[in-house]
């Protein structure tokens, strides 16, 4: 690009954290991994083959090792030999995918920064795609899930009414569609280092921060090797982290239920002081009663339920653990 530019052109050219557009950029990949040995080879092949010819572009490449029980480590290990740019961050034990790229994002070094899953349903080719659109003047790049196929029936079902309840009730809006995958700007990764919450629900904290975000849609692929480390439990476990993360709606809908509830009794408690006096006592009623004290006590205890969800939140946020702890490093100094 000229040297001699407009004003204007240079706001719009420096991106929140300052770095300009023109100079050799550093990429750092995040790459949280749990018992992937078979998966992280392909990873590397494919990500070497995106970045052959990239000569503007200086990689930094940390793999979050997340507490594997198989040979990942060893794996990585050796990979990290012929490739100096591998940076492995070893997990004292499995904190889970979000602790991991949480670890990462602390641990990456570049101008921007890309999380992304290993097992390659995140197509690197993206990148430089996503890396255009930042040099456009965007701080983040989301890529987009056109197609989910790859994805089980239930899988995207599931997904579309949790997008769905989580944007009807919480005042943050989460893009649909829009997983961990996506670049971010120095300065995104410094602000979601500043926030402070041990349980981290990565989707909202992303889309919490804000700055200015560009989309790249791209088709979803299947696994490259292995096998996917969420199963149905673990998603429902996952959403109801991420609605009692952003929202506070299931908490006074009782509120609101309650009150229905009381005043739907309160007319029928007229209707039958009414009954009475125009029909006299009615003996049988075993049924109805039934019906209502087992239909009011289990509303009662999802009430309780839910409170006790966002109580036992607040208990594990009092504490003020560490989100991760870190076993060592693994870096070759040059
Ligand atoms: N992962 C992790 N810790 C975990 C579970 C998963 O670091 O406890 C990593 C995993 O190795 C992969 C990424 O998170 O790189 C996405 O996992 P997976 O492909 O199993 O999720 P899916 O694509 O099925 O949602
Ligand atoms: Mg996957």
């Amino acid at each position: 690009m000229k040297s001699s530019k407009t004003m204007t052109d240079e706001i719009i050219q420096t991106h929140s954290s300052g770095s300009s557009i023109d100079e050799a950029v550093t990429l750092s990949i995040v790459v949280p991994v749990f018992n992937e040995a078979e998966a992280v080879g392909y990873f590397l092949e494919r990500l070497k083959q995106v970045f052959e010819k990239g000569a503007r572009i200086n990689l930094d490449i940390v793999f979050v090792n997340d507490g594997s029980t198989d040979n990942t480590l060893s794996r990585l290990l050796e990979l990290q030999r012929d490739n100096t740019t591998i940076r492995i961050v070893d997990l004292s034990r499995n904190f889970g995918k979000e602790a991991a790229l949480t670890a990462g994002l602390k641990a990456a070094k570049g101008h921007v920064i890309v999380p992304i899953d290993v097992d390659l349903q995140d197509p690197p080719e993206l990148i430089p795609k996503m890396i255009e659109k930042w040099r456009e003047g965007f701080d983040v790049v989301l890529g987009k899930r056109i197609n989910r196929d790859s994805d089980s029936w239930s899988k995207q079902k599931s997904s579309t009414w949790f997008y769905r309840l989580h944007n009807k009730i919480s005042d943050l809006q989460l893009p649909e569609n829009v997983g961990d995958f996506r670049l971010m700007d120095r300065a995104v990764v410094d602000a979601l280092g500043e926030l402070t919450e041990s349980r981290r629900f990565m989707k909202g904290l992303f889309a919490w921060v804000g700055f200015r975000t560009a989309t790249i849609e791209y088709t979803r692929p299947k696994r490259s090797a292995g096998r996917s480390k969420f199963n149905g439990w673990s998603l429902w476990n996952f959403a109801l982290e991420g609605i009692t993360s952003f929202s506070n709606a299931p908490l006074r809908i009782w509120t609101y239920l309650g009150s229905a509830v009381a005043f739907t009794s309160f007319i029928f408690a007229l209707f039958i002081m009414l009954r009475v006096l125009v029909y006299g006592t009615d003996v049988p009623g075993y049924a109805s009663i039934i019906v209502s004290i087992t239909f009011l006590g289990g509303i009662q205890l999802i009430g309780i339920g839910i409170i006790g969800e966002y109580l036992g939140r607040t208990y594990i946020e009092s504490k003020h653990r560490p989100v991760y702890l870190v076993r060592r490093i693994y870096e070759i100094k040059d």
